[in-house]
């Protein structure tokens, strides 16, 4: 199993996770962040961290998808091991539907 980060992310982006990952499996998109599957060491320590509830572990029903994404874009975006500033309007986003469908961005994020 692994954890994935899942479409609450997607213009939250709280980044408290990225700064308690023992293994630094965190990678960083435009405007969410992805697990790397075979990094995470499945510690479970990032899941209560993060305030949008994003974080889930593989083995709840329903995540394919967000393997899947985590998987192909932890391969294509830089690593993240330090927290910066969320977006002013994270707030405004937590919780919306359809975040994949509105916002999802395939771009790269800084990284560290
Ligand atoms: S803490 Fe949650 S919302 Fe913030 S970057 Fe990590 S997974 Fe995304
Ligand atoms: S479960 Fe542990 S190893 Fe996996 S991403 Fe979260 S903090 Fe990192």
């Amino acid at each position: 199993m692994t954890y994935v980060v899942t479409e609450n992310c997607i213009k939250c982006k709280y980044m408290d996770c990225v700064e308690v990952c023992p293994v630094d499996c965190f990678y960083e998109g435009e405007n969410m962040l992805v697990i790397h599957p075979d990094e995470c060491i499945d510690c479970g320590v990032c899941e209560p961290e993060c305030p949008a509830e994003a974080i889930k572990a593989d083995t709840e029903t329903g995540l394919e998808k967000w393997l899947e994404l985590n998987t192909e874009y932890a391969n294509k975006w830089p690593n993240i091991t330090m927290k910066r500033d969320a977006p002013e309007d994270a707030a405004e986003h937590d919780g919306e539907e359809g975040k994949l469908e509105k916002y999802f961005s395939a771009e790269p994020g800084e990284g560290d």
